[in-house]
């Protein structure tokens, strides 16, 4: 005699911030019988390592019609959600679970612990208070919706189950989008977002280290076709060992990573050193050198004082200046190209880097088979996907967990209005 199926109400397959959202909100609601089936021994793996161990779990960007600025997959479509669920509802949210988040000076929101396992604990806590059942190492290796209403599922090991309702929430492994185009759904073609950009070779590897903010940055590629396309932004930048890091360059390749991915990671990019100062501006700041700071080194005496003294020094040495030269003695042609290095200094950018404080995928399922009000499938009824696996990624600063906290909440929510139980 075969045996009856285990069956759930709601199946949550995907254990990191997107899952629990969707689970607890769905529990703390009512609905009872809900299962988080995790693949890895421990859920919540990427919140663990994520802002460097200590989570920046939003950011304090209050008004939706800002907040959608920050997600170059995404944008304006999510302008609906946000209005339901935004940063501050995450903050209070949390607060309500237990958590205090504590703002930077740059906007971030990490716990006042500063340590991602407190974002852990408190996911795991509230999923375990509602009710929610947690099973580790389970893969959801097949789903497929039942003609009249719910699904069949298949975990990894052979184990069948059944559910009301799905919650796909498996961020960008391969195995989601697989289960999402299994039940009907289109997927755009996932490539990195949120990078750092490699130089090969490195001129300014011996300044590993110096930090400028802000520095304008102007990535130039070719595009299909024969066209140009450019990329800009402004904030701090990290020169490091292979190349270039910091919030600017994330927030730079986030916003270029398809055209990045199709120009085979080769593009030219242009500093602008001078923090946004007018070309007549540094004239002015060289001529004042020139009368106030006469009898001193180039190498010893900075234009302004934030410019970084290594980074002045190795602009120098490109000019082919003398350090010991002075103020006073330094020729008009070598002034020029001085203004102009700290203008436009271009360099080649060669490929990604190898490491990242934050990486994302962009591409998943496509937001338009959504309804963004509830994060269910336009396709497959009693569906809902949420987090990573769709379309959407934002720039560096929080943003992405904030879409798990926000496309999670609305699908719990939902899935316990339609009346699951
Ligand atoms: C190093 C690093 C640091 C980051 N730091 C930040 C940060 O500070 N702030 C920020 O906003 N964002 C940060 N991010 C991005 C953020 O971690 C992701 O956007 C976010 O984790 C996506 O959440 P998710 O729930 O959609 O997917 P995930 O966090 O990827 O969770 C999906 C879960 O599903 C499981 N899974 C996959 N397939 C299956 C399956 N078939 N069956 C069952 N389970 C499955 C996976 O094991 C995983 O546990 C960082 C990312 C990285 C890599």
């Amino acid at each position: 005699m075969a045996s009856e199926l285990e069956h759930w109400s709601l199946v949550v397959a995907g254990g990191g911030p997107a899952g629990f959202m969707a689970a607890i909100a769905a529990a703390e609601a009512g609905v009872r019988r809900v299962l988080v089936l995790e693949s890895t021994p421990e859920p919540l793996g990427k919140v663990l390592i994520s802002g460097g161990g200590r989570c920046n779990v939003t950011h304090a960007c209050w008004d939706p019609r800002d907040l959608v600025r920050a997600y170059p997959r995404g944008g304006q479509a999510l302008r609906g959600p946000f209005s339901r669920f935004a940063a501050g509802d995450a903050v209070a949210w949390f607060a309500d679970h237990g958590l205090e988040l504590v703002e930077e000076a740059d906007g971030r929101l990490f716990p006042s612990s500063n340590r991602s396992s407190s974002v852990i604990a408190c996911l795991r806590g509230a999923a375990e208070r509602a009710g929610v059942v947690l099973r580790r190492q389970s893969a959801l290796v097949a789903a497929s919706a039942n003609p009249g209403g719910g699904f069949a599922l298949e975990v990894r090991g052979g184990q069948q189950l059944c559910c009301d309702r799905l919650v796909l929430a498996t961020g960008s492994h391969p195995s989601g989008r697989r289960l999402a185009e299994g039940l009907g759904h289109g997927v755009v073609p996932p490539v990195p977002s949120l990078f750092t950009l490699a130089l090969r070779p490195n001129p300014l590897v011996a300044l590993a280290g110096v930090v400028m903010d802000p520095v304008d940055l102007e990535l130039e590629l070719a595009a299909p076709g024969g066209a140009v396309e450019r990329f800009r932004q402004r904030g701090p930048l990290l020169i490091t060992h292979w190349g270039f890091s910091g919030p600017a360059t994330l927030r730079l390749t986030a916003s270029a990573a398809r055209a990045l991915q199709a120009s085979g990671y080769r593009a030219e990019l242009r500093l602008d050193w001078s923090g946004g100062r007018a070309e007549p501006e540094l004239e002015a700041w060289f001529a004042a050198c020139r009368r106030d700071q006469a009898r001193r080194q180039l190498s010893n005496a900075r234009p302004w004082p934030e410019l970084s003294r290594r980074l002045w020094q190795h602009l120098l040495e490109q000019e082919g200046v003398e350090p010991e030269r002075r103020w006073a003695d330094l020729p008009k042609r070598q002034q020029q190209g001085l203004i102009e290095a700290l203008h436009r200094s271009r360099y080649a950018v060669a490929g990604r880097g190898p490491f990242g404080e934050e990486f994302v995928t962009a591409g998943g399922v496509a937001l338009g088979e959504v309804n963004l009000a509830t994060m269910e499938s336009r396709r497959v009824p009693g569906l809902h996907l949420v987090g990573e696996l769709l379309d959407v990624d934002g720039i560096t600063g929080g943003f992405n967990f904030q879409h798990c906290w926000s496309s999670g909440w609305l699908a719990g929510q939902a899935i316990a209005t339609a009346g699951a139980t």
